[in-house]
């Protein structure tokens, strides 16, 4: 019997008046975040949740969202993350897929969020900040005693279905596990040597894996303070960073990109910074050197997906990192490089091929999806859909991702080759290679980029910057200058969406 919760509760027990939690200026200890989640609890196992059902969790990165998130968990239920941004068709998907019971959302978009769950005939919906068409969060509180009994669930039960980013076809609800998402905190948190005195900058979406598990659930789980960041913004970032004293900087490259960028850097005291984690996308090398050496620290690059609960490699601290390099599998776990008839292939920068992945970090499978599932798990390995090699002292590289392999007059190109030679420009700030369809090639290599600021350049400058590095074949032949490049919920590049233009 194993309820990821006791990660709390253990952690209040060890420091209740410690800060859990700081957010604008304001704290939350230990001690209330426990007594706060299990009146959430209370509240819900009043309106009829059982264990098993599923409740959706529509909220930014607010103190709320981990009073509900422990709330949720601690009645036995499982944990639906949602992005505010959703449209009512989409939160219906969701909590239809999900066969969600209730719903708790944030008040700005409490008028979508209704009208999603009314179609899935769902009349439970709480909303943080002033209600509207929706019930105030606080009536979904109920006097609870003091450390209310965590409902007892088996470690293999779902905790949480996380909806990948459906960057293809419809999203698909990853199920994650309680022994899966303990794990995954336990270990990636052991790897790089948490510290209870750590402060986690929370700039990634919780409602993502790689927020929820790889800083919520850590955080919690050593008992450190997570400073939260409602919505990413480098200018919000680095107040944080200097308020807070923050210790440990994750996020996804574009963030990277973002601060060091940032025109007002040198006014903020960075200078708590102890670690960098890189994830989410490949960070370009470039961009790896200059933050290090701006901040000296060191960036610890990872790789996972959401149905690995965020980490399946990770370069470990002690001294053991290879710069741009994706790590060593995690403890316990197999990652191997397979070619396109499922046969391992060696060691060695030559052998590209597909990851697998198997091991207590994968999910139990895509919920109601039973076909995916037997897609993405056949054999017992997970198919990641990433192409990479492994070299001769086991560290693994990621090349791209095979959908985003551009396939040039029969040529491979691969975008991220093309995009690190973008990234070395001195104007420019972010890069997206992508294949666009051409009539006689079959694809054309496109790219994408925006500028740092008061550095300019033009697209014929950039065409003939690659063209002078790269083989015929590989250069982008069409370049456009834009302000920005579009983001996906967690900061990615959404490189899918400037493909299909
Ligand atoms: P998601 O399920 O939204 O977390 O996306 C997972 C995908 O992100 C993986 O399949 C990879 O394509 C990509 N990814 C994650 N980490 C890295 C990394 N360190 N380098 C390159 N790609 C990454």
């Amino acid at each position: 019997m194993f309820n990821l919760a006791v990660i709390l509760r253990e952690s209040a027990k060890a420091a209740p008046g410690k800060a859990a939690i700081r957010h604008d200026g304001g704290a939350m200890t230990y001690a209330e975040l426990d007594a706060l989640s299990d009146s959430v609890a209370e509240g819900l196992t009043a309106l009829g949740i059982r264990p098993g059902d599923a409740v959706g969790l529509q909220l930014p990165n607010i103190p709320e969202f981990v009073v509900s998130y422990f709330g949720i968990l601690k009645a036995g239920a499982v944990v639906v993350p949602l992005n505010p941004l959703l449209k009512a068709r989409e939160v219906a998907y969701c909590l239809g897929n999900s066969r969600a019971r209730a719903l708790i959302t944030w008040a700005p978009v409490a008028a979508e969020a209704v009208k999603g769950a009314t179609e899935e005939g769902i009349t439970d919906v709480f909303a943080v900040g002033s209600a509207g068409p929706a019930a105030p969060f606080i009536d979904l509180f109920r006097p609870a005693t003091d450390r209310r009994p965590i409902a007892p669930r088996d470690g293999s039960d779902t905790a949480a279905i996380v909806f990948t980013s459906g960057t293809t076809g419809v999203p698909k609800g990853a199920e994650l596990t309680h022994v899966q998402l303990y794990m995954n905190a336990d270990i990636p948190g052991r790897l790089f040597d948490v510290r209870a005195d750590d402060v986690v900058l929370t700039i990634l979406p919780m409602f993502h894996v790689f927020g929820l598990s790889s800083i919520l659930n850590v955080s919690v789980r050593f008992g450190c303070t997570l400073s939260l960041v409602p919505r990413f913004d480098a200018g919000a970032a680095l107040e944080a960073v200097e308020r807070d004293r923050v210790s440990i900087f994750e996020g996804v490259p574009t963030m990277f990109v973002a601060v060091l960028e940032h025109p007002g850097l040198d006014r903020y005291d960075t200078s708590s910074l102890r670690v960098a984690i890189s994830g989410g996308a490949a960070i370009p090398a470039h961009v790896l050197d200059a933050f290090e050496h701006r901040f000296g620290v060191v960036i610890l690059e990872g790789y996972g997906l959401t149905e690995t609960a965020s980490t399946t490699t990770f370069n470990i601290s002690a001294g053991e990192r290879r710069a741009y390099s994706v790590g060593k599998p995690i403890w316990g776990t197999e990652t191997q490089i397979w070619d396109d008839r499922g046969n391992r292939l060696p060691p060695g920068r030559e052998h590209v091929g597909e990851l697998v992945t198997r091991g207590f970090h994968v999910m139990k499978g895509y919920h109601g999806q039973p076909q995916a599932t037997a897609e993405a798990m056949a054999g017992g390995w997970l198919h990641t859909g990433d192409l990479g090699y492994v070299d001769e002292d086991g560290f693994f590289f990621i090349i791209d991702r095979k959908k985003e392999l551009i396939i040039r007059g029969g040529y491979n190109v691969y975008p991220r080759e093309v995009e690190e030679i973008l990234y070395n420009h001195p104007a420019v700030a972010e890069a997206a290679v992508v294949g666009v369809p051409d009539a006689r090639l079959g694809e054309e290599v496109a790219a994408y980029v925006s500028l740092k600021p008061g550095e300019p350049a033009t697209t014929a400058e950039l065409i003939a910057y690659c063209k002078d590095r790269l083989a015929a074949y590989k250069y982008p032949r069409y370049v456009e200058i834009r302000d920005a490049l579009p983001k996906t919920a967690n900061g990615k590049i959404a490189k899918l969406e400037l493909a299909r233009r």
